[in-house]
C-alpha cells in the first residue's frame, strides 16, 4: 500500500515539474518585454542617425545658400564695373567703386565661408559614412536579437504545452486529497506548494522550523505544514534522486 511518504515523493517530483513550468513561464514574461526594448532600440539608433543625415543636409543647403549669393555679388561687380565706362559724375564714379569694394570684400568672406563648409562637409561625408555603419551593424544585431528570442518564445510555447500536459497526467497517480491541498497551497507562493527540510529550516520560507515539526515530518505519519508559510513539510533525505 501506499504510504504517505510515497505520496509526497510523488508530490515532490510533481513540484519539480511545477518549477519548471513556472520558471518558463516568467521567461515568457520577459521576453516580449526585452523585445519591445530592443525594437526601442532600433528606433532610437535610426533616429540618431536621421538627426546625422539632417546636420549633413542642412551643412549642404547652406553651401548652396552662399554660393547662391556669391553669384548674386560676382553679378554686381560685373554690372558696377561695366558701369564705371559710362559713369561721368564724379562723385556717382566714386560711389560706383566703393560698391564694387564693398562688394568685392562680400565676395572674398563668402568665398572663405564657403571653403570652410567644403571641409566640414568632406569631414561630414566620412563621418556620415561611419555613422551609418555603426546604425546599420546595429540594427541588424538588434534585429537578429529579436528573431532569436521570438524563436525561444515559439519553442517555449510548445515546450509549455508538452510539459503542462505531461505534468497533468503525472498528478493523476497522486493522492486526489494530498494534490488538491497541495494546489490550493501553492497558489501564490510561486507555485511551490511543497517544502523540504533544509536543516532545520523550510525550503519554501528559510525560516527555522520548530524541532516538533521537524519530527513529525519526518515520521511522515500525518501532513505536516510549516508555520510560517504553509507549505506541505516533507524530509526528504532518505529519498533517492
Ligand atoms: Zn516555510
Amino acid at each position: 500500500m501506499e504510504t504517505l511518504k510515497d505520496t509526497l515523493n510523488l508530490l515532490y517530483k510533481l513540484q519539480q515539474k511545477d518549477i519548471e513550468i513556472f520558471e518558463l513561464k516568467g521567461k515568457l514574461k520577459i521576453l516580449p518585454e526585452i523585445i519591445v526594448k530592443k525594437e526601442k532600440q532600433i528606433t532610437q539608433v535610426k533616429d540618431d542617425f536621421e538627426i546625422k543625415k539632417a546636420e549633413y543636409v542642412k551643412l549642404n543647403s547652406l553651401k548652396k545658400e552662399k554660393e547662391a549669393l556669391l553669384a548674386i555679388k560676382e553679378a554686381t561687380i560685373k554690372k558696377h564695373t561695366s558701369d564705371l565706362n559710362t559713369i561721368k559724375a564724379n562723385d556717382m564714379y566714386k560711389n560706383c567703386l566703393l560698391e564694387i569694394e564693398k562688394a568685392k570684400a562680400d565676395k572674398s568672406a563668402l568665398e572663405d565661408e564657403i571653403l570652410q563648409l567644403m571641409e566640414d562637409i568632406d569631414k561630414e561625408v566620412i563621418n556620415l559614412k561611419k555613422y551609418e555603419e555603426d546604425f546599420k551593424a546595429k540594427e541588424t544585431a538588434l534585429n537578429k536579437e529579436i528573431v532569436e528570442a521570438k524563436n525561444i518564445i515559439e519553442k517555449a510555447k510548445e515546450n509549455m504545452v508538452l510539459m503542462q500536459q505531461e505534468r497533468d497526467e503525472f498528478a493523476k497517480s497522486i493522492d486526489k486529497n494530498v494534490l488538491s491541498q497541495y494546489e490550493r497551497i501553492r497558489e501564490g507562493r510561486d507555485g511551490q506548494g511543497l517544502a523540504t527540510i533544509e536543516g532545520d529550516s523550510c525550503s519554501g520560507c528559510n525560516m527555522v522550523l520548530r524541532p516538533q515539526l521537524i519530527v513529525q515530518a519526518t515520521k511522515c505519519k500525518e501532513l505536516v505544514y510549516c508555520d510560517n508559510c504553509s507549505r506541505i513539510l516533507f524530509n526528504n533525505k532518505d529519498v533517492q534522486e
